[in-house]
């Protein structure tokens, strides 16, 4: 029979509740119409009728339970530099460019070290935000150091920086989940350089190393 729940229980305030799904970014679980979980958790959000298997499950938390710490890491954006050779319009970039900073040494390790602690929640650890991330001289031991800490790499990039060079030391450590938006400046750029071949190799690598993401290789 249902405990009265008004003074134990309340619905779990992080949940994204919508009419057919109702999802939990802390335990990255989601319940929809027709799962057998479904109906108890509308129930609780309806009449706040629920029991202990909704609470181990994280649909619903006690009513005084301190949830200010409470968080999922998934996604990491570790920018290892400020530097960017284009100004797309879209892009604070732009219009706002940053001095050059490269984040020390020892603190990108230190970062890392911290990461390993989240490894089972961790899907992605990108080496960039308002940056290319592929003009750092350090980028590929970096991302030599992120796979040594069984972190999963990925990189947003404008592909310019991608020589094959890199792209084949990439390869040779695993290949990584990249995804590379190339302008149409840079392709023109590049081929005023005469640089297509460079272009065309890099995109065909870029190619490869999406399909030999870490958790194909496996
Ligand atoms: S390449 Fe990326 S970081 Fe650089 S300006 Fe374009 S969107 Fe911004």
């Amino acid at each position: 029979m249902p405990v009265a729940t008004e003074t134990r229980w309340k619905l779990n305030p992080f949940l994204h509740i919508d009419e057919d799904r109702v999802y939990n970014p802390l335990t990255d679980r989601s319940v929809v119409r027709g799962d057998a979980a479904w109906a108890q958790v509308r129930q609780f959000i309806d009449s706040g009728d629920g029991d202990e298997s909704l609470e181990r499950d994280g649909w619903i938390v006690r009513n005084d339970a301190d949830l200010s710490t409470a968080s999922r890491l998934k996604i990491v954006s570790l920018e290892t530099m400020t530097t960017c050779n284009q100004k797309c319009y879209f892009c604070p970039v732009s219009i706002a460019p940053r001095d050059d900073y490269s984040m020390p040494d020892a603190l990108f390790e230190n970062i890392v070290e911290q990461l390993t602690e989240y490894r089972d929640t961790l899907e992605s650890v990108f080496l960039q935000s308002y940056n290319e991330p592929t003009l750092d001289r350090r980028f590929v031991p970096f991302v030599r150091t992120l796979f040594a800490a069984d972190l999963p790499v990925a990189v947003l990039s404008n592909g310019s920086g991608f020589t094959p060079a890199k792209v084949d030391a990439l390869i040779e450590g695993g290949g990584l989940a990249t995804s590379a938006s190339i302008s149409r400046r840079s392709i023109a750029s590049a081929t005023r350089r005469n640089a297509a071949p460079i272009i065309s190799r890099s995109c065909f690598a870029i190619s490869i190393t999406s399909k030999t993401s870490r958790s194909l290789s496996r």
